[in-house]
């Protein structure tokens, strides 16, 4: 039986799958994997790709404390390319080391995700294999991706690729490498994001909706792009642009910071713990108010990480200006968890809401109480709606 108030929709569920019976569901929020009961042969392969079991298990997930412990390498780097840089999300870093990657014959494409055509409220993870996908695909898609869907293809396709997704997505990839032994041949690098939650596809359609254009207009969704922090923008057919918002002036509020997945809640993965490089914004004050372009910050996690990053920027692929670790985690700080963090009392609420473990009741109150009841409002909403995920 499928839990899909548990699911961050990551879609690794669907290449794990040996009879195809799983499919994913674009729903009206989020994304979540539909079985076919007649086809299953109930092998328990896509439970053991699942990056959201911690959930069903009652057990607290993988936490790993090693951003308080490891010196990673960092860089704050920028394509120096202003047609790879200024429609990225932040500087261009992830696409800027694909592309040196592809050109430079290391890899043959990417698993990226891209918000055009009929329905750009659906974004589509897709593998690029040139320059134009992977330009098609920059920018931050805050919106449900089923990056793992994606990984099917790669399993039938002999190359060397990229993967780039959420730290959730990251897991599924590196839970099904253990499935499926080639992957780890083909994927040559994983890429994640620092994520602080993927919000429904709801709340981008309703921003759109209520700043007065019609959603089924839009033909090509850019949630930042055109410098840095950069600018909401929706273009509809003959690429006409109909809505065009800073992207800090609201949209990063209605968009970005609204009506997460369950799962967001009870995340403690931020940074990509599986990763081999992890990319996010500079968060500075002094960034904010003075910067135009944009810059990534980039934290190299694995020696096949460091590699990459370094050979981008030795053959002038990525600018690059040095940084800390400390100044990377404090472009973050509040995505820095420690075992006592709240987000693990918001695990409990889960557990005692859905799952009636009631030994759990002691960190849910101690949150009520400490005046922090988001996690719980969601959880209360998940139980509350039966229709959550449509
Ligand atoms: C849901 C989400 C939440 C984030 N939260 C934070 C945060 O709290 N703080 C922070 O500093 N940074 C956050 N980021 C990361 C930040 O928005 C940038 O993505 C990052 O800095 C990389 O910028 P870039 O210019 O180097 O990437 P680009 O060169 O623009 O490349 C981005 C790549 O990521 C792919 N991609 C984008 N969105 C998705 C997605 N949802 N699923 C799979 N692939 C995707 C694109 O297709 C593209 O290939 C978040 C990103 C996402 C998607």
């Amino acid at each position: 039986m499928v839990d899909n108030r548990v699911c961050c929709g990551c879609g690794a569920c669907v290449a794990a799958c040996p009879a195809g019976c799983i499919e994913m569901q674009y729903g009206r929020r989020f994304n979540w994997p539909r079985v076919d009961e007649s086809r299953c042969t109930k092998c328990g392969r896509c439970v053991q790709v699942c990056p959201s079991t911690f959930l069903l298990d009652g057990t607290a997930p993988d936490f790993d404390d090693d951003l308080r412990r490891a010196d990673y390498p960092c860089h704050l780097v920028h394509s120096p390319d202003d047609a790879v840089r200024l429609d990225a999300a932040s500087g261009g870093g992830i696409t800027g080391l694909i592309l040196h990657l592809m050109e430079t014959g290391q890899a043959d494409g990417a698993v990226v995700a891209r918000c055009t055509g009929a329905n750009p409220l659906a974004a589509e993870a897709f593998l690029a294999t040139d320059r134009t996908g992977l330009l098609e695909a920059r920018g931050s898609k805050y919106t449900p991706v089923s990056s793992g869907t994606v990984l099917r293809e790669v399993l039938d396709r002999p190359g060397r690729y990229v993967f780039v997704g959420t730290p959730c997505m990251v897991e599924g990839l590196s839970r099904l490498e253990g499935l499926r032994p080639v992957l780890a041949e083909r994927i040559i690098l994983k890429i994640s994001m620092v994520c602080s939650g993927m919000s429904s596809r709801e709340s981008t359609r309703r921003y759109i909706a209520d700043a007065g254009v019609d959603p089924q207009a839009a033909r090509r969704i850019c949630y930042r792009g055109d410098g840095w922090p950069g600018r909401f923008r929706v273009y509809g057919d003959d690429e006409r642009l109909l809505l065009d918002r800073p992207y800090l002036e609201d949209a990063v509020v209605h968009v970005v910071s609204r009506d997460h997945y369950l799962r967001c809640w009870n995340c403690v993965d931020h940074w990509g713990r599986l990763a081999d490089v992890v990319a996010c914004d500079p968060w500075t004050r002094d960034v904010v108010e003075h910067e135009r372009k944009g810059w990534s910050a980039l934290m190299s996690r694995t020696e096949r990480g460091h590699e990459a990053v370094t050979s981008a920027i030795e053959h002038g692929a990525l600018v690059t200006r040095p940084i800390t670790m400390e100044d990377m985690l404090g472009y973050n700080r509040p995505l820095v968890l420690g075992p006592d963090h709240p987000r693990h009392a918001w695990m409990a609420a889960y557990q005692l809401i859905f799952r009636r473990r009631w030994k759990y009741l002691w960190p849910v109150m101690r949150n009520v109480l400490g005046g922090r009841p988001a996690g719980l409002r969601t959880t209360l909403k998940a139980r509350l709606q039966t229709v959550y995920y449509y």
